[in-house]
């Protein structure tokens, strides 16, 4: 009896490939819990669209989360963004009794110094981006900011999270433990 706790069945999609007998092998199998992760503002609906639209229906198992990868688009209009997931969060509320916020988090692997070091060599390159990532952001703040917003929205509408959290395990315990301490 499997489960998944972390899928991006539309990232299938976005390959090229069919969803559908992805959800008729986890029926095969009996998956009792499958959790698809959200990652950009307005994700909810054409992901949950795409599923409909490709197995038919929605199937038991399959739970849906909404929330904020920390990409650096996001991280540049995340007031816009913000503003978009909390839409999403009002439908998932509505819609599911497990309703989750995430995946939100850090990745100081994209972002930060590393982020630096890749914008130098693209403008030192001349070239682009070397794939459809990108090369990160800088703005570690504008990060925090998203992730400790997340945070609120969560408590806000009483959900649990779902932290992204690469190469940044440091201040990702440490924006949590803020927030734990100026709870209510
Ligand atoms: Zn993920």
């Amino acid at each position: 009896m499997f489960s998944d706790t972390h899928c991006h069945l539309t990232y299938i999609k976005d390959r090229g490939e069919n969803i559908s007998p992805h959800i008729s092998e986890m029926k095969k199998e009996s998956f009792r819990f499958v959790q698809d992760i959200g990652t950009k503002p307005g994700d909810l609906q054409p992901r949950i669209e795409t599923v409909i639209n490709e197995a038919g229906e929605i199937p038991g198992f399959l739970h849906f989360s909404c929330g904020l990868w920390p990409a650096a688009d996001i991280i540049a209009d995340r007031d816009n963004s913000l503003f978009l997931l909390e839409e999403d969060i009002k439908i998932l509320t509505g819609k599911q009794k497990a309703a989750v916020l995430g995946e939100c988090g850090l990745d100081r692997y994209w972002n930060g110094p590393p982020a630096a070091e890749r914008i130098a060599a693209l403008r030192n390159s001349g070239g682009t981006s070397p794939d459809d990532d990108g090369p990160g952001t800088t703005d570690i703040k504008g990060e925090e900011d998203l992730f400790g917003r997340q945070l609120d929205l969560a408590r806000k509408y009483d959900i649990p999270v779902i932290i992204h959290s690469r190469d940044a395990f440091e201040p990702t315990y440490e924006i949590i433990k803020t927030q734990a301490m100026t709870a209510g």
